[in-house]
């Protein structure tokens, strides 16, 4: 479904076959934005919407925090900053966290899409696009102060900070850097970063930095700089150990195909994995690990309905899964009934633990058969 879609919703024939229901709350995300603006005031908060905003829908997510006052947006890659573009009025400026490729330079330039300078060959290219162009050009610089990712490495700053005073014809609006463990607030490698930090801002007098994502959101004023940019709490999950955490934003049910009574012994889905020890009732629902939902969840994961927990039996296939429904009323679910994946009585955390994973991967993988719903 394109991001267009997702925005101007209707029931069309192609929705109503949908496998599941994925409703945004816009209003939730509003709120969450919101919060975090007075958890860092006086700093600004960017929102980072890569991946098409962790896989929720760039546009309106953008849209929803242009409403609250946001104007700056980061995304990975050159070509979604392109997509976003038109969404956007022309006071909001996109970032490219990956920066510059050879080739992107003059629709970056055309389009004011400003990149993230990550290396001396990417400010070269940013350089001579000043030349050729004769105009003045927007950049962030990013440093890597122990993340080994993106960024200046230590050892280049003292040449950067050399082609940066020679170079007139590149606006730096602020720098930034990345943490690599800020969901821990324990971990030492943040006041070690943050130290690091500290000395690249001294090199660089006067100009405005952003350090924080959602975890250093939580690590206190220290780490805010002049722009935070989170982009998991935007989105309701988990960021801190603090007690900071967001309103839900995504909710998921998904549509009961079939239900069945069994024997003691029948042997459920792929390679027989669960074998029944005695007389269930099952329901197979129509999302697999194509919908998103990791094949790690086999034998391992539920859902809910009515607030009763229903276990994922058997292997995830790519188009279904098999949950144990014995502990519901029989006659309760049938053909069409909707059970719930991601929802009041369980999280996108929840789930993303009983995979063995991050709720970030489980966001970005949902895929694109559910009908999307903003409300
Ligand atoms: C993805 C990303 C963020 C947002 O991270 P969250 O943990 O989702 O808040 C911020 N900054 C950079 C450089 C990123 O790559």
């Amino acid at each position: 479904m394109t991001q267009a879609a997702i925005s101007d919703w209707k029931i069309t024939d192609e929705a109503a076959g949908a496998p599941g229901y994925l409703t945004i709350d816009l209003k939730a995300l509003g709120r969450n934005y919101d919060r975090l603006c007075a958890l860092v005031a006086p700093a600004r908060v960017a929102a980072i919407v890569k991946a098409d905003a962790y896989g929720i829908g760039a546009e309106p997510v953008a849209r929803t925090v242009y409403a609250r006052g946001c104007r700056d947006f980061f995304v990975a890659q050159f070509n979604e900053a392109v997509l976003l573009r038109p969404a956007l009025a022309g006071d909001a400026r996109i970032f490219v966290l990956n920066g510059l490729q050879p080739g992107n330079e003059d629709v970056c330039a055309r389009q004011n899409i400003v990149p993230v300078i990550n290396s001396l060959e990417q400010w070269k290219l940013w350089s001579d696009t000043v030349r050729r162009l004769n105009r003045i050009l927007p950049a962030v610089v990013q440093f890597d102060t122990g993340m080994s990712r993106l960024g200046i490495p230590p050892e280049e700053r003292e040449a950067f900070a050399g082609e940066v005073a020679a170079e007139r014809g590149i606006d730096i609006l602020f720098v930034m850097s990345h943490l690599a463990s800020a969901d821990e607030p324990e971990n030492l490698q943040n006041a070690d970063q943050l130290a690091e930090f500290g000395k690249i801002a001294a090199q660089f007098p006067g100009i405005d930095f952003s350090f924080a994502n959602s975890g250093g959101v939580g690590l206190g004023a220290a780490y805010h700089g002049l722009i935070a940019r989170p982009g998991i709490a935007l989105y309701g999950g988990a960021f801190t150990s603090a007690p900071l955490s967001m309103e839900p934003v995504v909710h998921l049910d998904v549509a009961v195909v079939q239900t069945r009574t069994v024997p003691a012994g029948a042997r459920v889905g792929y390679s027989a994995t669960h074998i029944t020890r005695e007389p269930r009732r099952l329901a197979t629902i129509a999302a697999g690990y194509a919908d998103g939902l990791p094949r790690s969840l086999s034998d391992k994961g539920a859902v809910y309905y009515d607030g009763i927990r229903l276990p994922i039996v058997g292997r995830v296939s790519m188009d279904s899964i098999t949950i144990d429904i014995s502990a519901l009323p029989e006659g309760t679910l049938g053909l069409g009934s909707r059970v719930e994946v991601f929802g009041p009585h369980q999280t996108v955390e929840d789930v993303a633990r009983d995979a063995g994973t991050i709720s970030y991967e489980i966001l970005t993988g949902l895929g694109q058969r559910y009908q999307r719903h903003c409300r």
